[in-house]
């Protein structure tokens, strides 16, 4: 069942990679499991899913305890709000955090790595499409941060990662897109090494490739409605 939702949601990427003129592999699948069972991520890892994404740390501590069994081990992504109090355990758990959008929580992850583990990869969070209520750096701001990201000794910065406002219309869900898309370009001009533009969920996956993005983030089209 699961191992199906992968297949299709496998299919959607390279039919958009096609339409875009990229090749397939430029574009990794995260599987966003918060809210679902271990029991889901287990089904998905024995089909083939190596990288998760979870938002909340306290249902990812228990997770990933609950799975450490598993082989090849799964990749394990922060894809929702860090407060600093959570930073530790966050710096000891993940492989990467993608929404870094201050500087001190990167100076505090960065501190907390544990030293026999690989830098920990992380992306900024940019709020693209400018909504107040939203977490991530105005685009005005990212320029200075990812500098100083970049400089920080047990991190590194990988790119940038958006969740734009929902809507039908792929027009204006490309619109969001480009624009992280041209903030990257801007880094990557700077000499910054970054490799990934984390963009497109369920509903907008198409729109976000079409744009450059080189990795999507899927939950509900693998895993199904999440609970209210
Ligand atoms: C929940 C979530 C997703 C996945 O959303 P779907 O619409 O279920 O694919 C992707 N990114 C972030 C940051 C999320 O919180």
């Amino acid at each position: 069942m699961i191992a199906d939702k992968l297949a299709q949601v496998h299919s959607r990427i390279a039919s958009a990679c096609m339409a875009a003129g990229r090749p397939v592999q430029s574009v990794t699948l995260l599987a966003v499991s918060k809210t679902f069972g271990v029991d889901a991520i287990a089904e998905a890892h024995a089909a083939g899913q190596r990288r998760f994404g979870e938002n909340y740390v306290q249902e990812a501590i228990e997770k990933v305890a609950a799975l450490e069994g598993l082989e090849p081990r799964p990749e394990w992504h922060l894809i929702g709000p860090l407060q600093s109090n959570k930073t530790r355990v966050v710096a000891e758990l993940f492989d990467w955090v993608q929404t870094v959008d201050r500087i001190k929580i990167a100076e505090r992850l960065s501190a907390q790595r544990p030293p026999v583990l690989a830098p920990l990869s992380v992306c900024l969070q940019v709020n693209v499409s400018g909504e107040a209520r939203k977490s991530g750096l105005a685009p005005g701001e990212v320029g200075a941060v990812a500098h100083a990201v970049a400089a920080l000794p047990r991190l590194r910065l990988r790119g940038l990662m958006a969740i734009p406002e929902v809507t039908g219309d792929v027009a204006a869900q490309r619109r969001p897109f480009r624009a992280l898309r041209g903030l990257f370009d801007q880094l990557r001009g700077e000499g910054l090494a970054l490799d990934t533009l984390s963009a497109g969920m369920s509903d907008d996956l198409e729109a976000a490739i079409l744009e450059g993005a080189t990795m999507v983030r899927v939950g509900s089209a693998i895993f199904g409605r999440r609970p209210a």
